[in-house]
């Protein structure tokens, strides 16, 4: 029973992190500056964000009822904004999936209350979500992620990282782009296309090769992670990217490690669940090891932000312990 459980939310959660990828394309490709707002943290939220998100919630709750759902978004700012809100239920609307009866007529109310479905609980097991990790990244019209994952007793063991700006092969400019990212505890780390067809297994290299930090330079210290990386040896430029795609290109080899220290202008900064349980799981099934800046593991159940932790350092293993070596004597 446990497995056949297992293998459905397995099910769900590709397919669902597959379709908000589409509506977040769709409206990458359409977006006009009405479509973007600001929170009252005055970071920003798109249309995409919220229709991700109801998407996701929609298939979690119709096929799992009672599980609890911890998202980056509510429906709040959205009701406040009508033009805002029936942009977000027309594209939620074009994306259901064709066998959903309610298609046609799904109201403001109904994507509301699914979005809503995300305000759930950290409990003894529970989803946690970002329906678009990388917001800065996704105006840009760059990298950015729609981030899934389950957690049991405080620990992931499924996430979904669809990527669909990602190139295959990151140094080729002409290469194919859209990277989903499934991981399970005990089972391994594997990419899929955008239409969910099964590209490999993915593994961490362990050759030394480069470092991988956040685009935003605001978002870390990146004066401090290019010193701790020149003292391991990687003296290539760092590749910059937002969202949890870093965890990817961990996971696969294109980079050796993932550093994410405190800007120094937000020294208590302390970081969101939904910004790292599903790229943890993809580079910890490759493979590799992540931890907080002090090597303490990541503890998903301290609240939506990682109380008890102080930055990530997320590597392929063997590099590990020379990174938090480094970091200490800092
Ligand atoms: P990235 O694209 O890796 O920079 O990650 C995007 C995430 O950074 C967003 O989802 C935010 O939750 C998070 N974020 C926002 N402000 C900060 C900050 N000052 N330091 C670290 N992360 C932040
Ligand atoms: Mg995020």
């Amino acid at each position: 029973m446990k497995y056949i459980s297992m293998k459905k939310k397995i099910q769900i959660a590709i397919e669902s992190v597959l379709k908000a990828g589409e509506l977040c394309q769709q409206v990458q490709a359409e977006m006009v500056s009405s479509d973007a707002i600001q929170k009252s943290d005055r970071s920003p939220v798109t249309i995409a964000d919220y229709g991700s998100q109801a998407l996701v919630c929609k298939a979690i709750a119709d096929a799992f009822p009672n599980d609890s759902v911890v998202a980056e978004e509510n429906s709040q700012s959205l009701k406040q904004n009508t033009h805002l809100l029936e942009r977000v239920t027309n594209y939620v609307s074009r994306y259901l999936s064709e066998d959903t009866q309610q298609k046609d007529n799904i109201s403001d109310r109904d994507v509301c209350d699914w979005i809503d479905r995300g305000s759930g609980e950290i409990g003894d097991c529970f989803w946690t979500l970002d329906p678009i990790d990388g917001t800065k990244g996704f105006l840009r019209q760059d990298q950015y992620a729609i981030a899934l994952a389950w957690i049991v007793d405080g620990q992931v063991q499924l996430g979904v990282l669809g990527c669909p700006n990602l190139p295959h092969q990151l140094d080729d400019a002409n290469s194919e782009r859209g990277c989903l990212f499934v991981a399970v505890r005990g089972e391994g780390t594997s990419i899929y296309t955008l239409k969910g067809k099964l590209i490999t297994a993915v593994c961490v290299s362990d050759k030394a090769s480069r470092l991988a930090e956040s685009f935003e330079s605001m978002h870390g210290d990146s004066t401090t992670h290019i010193k701790i990386a020149k003292k391991l040896g990687l003296h290539k430029p760092p590749i910059q990217i937002d969202s949890q795609a870093k965890y990817g290109i961990v996971a696969r080899g294109d980079a050796s490690l993932y550093i994410r220290l405190p800007n120094p202008s937000y020294p208590d900064y302390r970081e969101c669940i939904w910004d790292h349980a599903a790229g943890q799981i993809v580079v910890e099934e490759a493979g590799g090891k992540v931890t907080d800046a002090n090597g303490k593991p990541l503890n998903y159940l301290s609240g939506r932000r990682m109380q008890d932790n102080r930055g990530v350092v997320a590597t392929n293993g063997s590099l590990h312990n020379e990174v938090l070596s480094v970091l200490s004597a800092m």
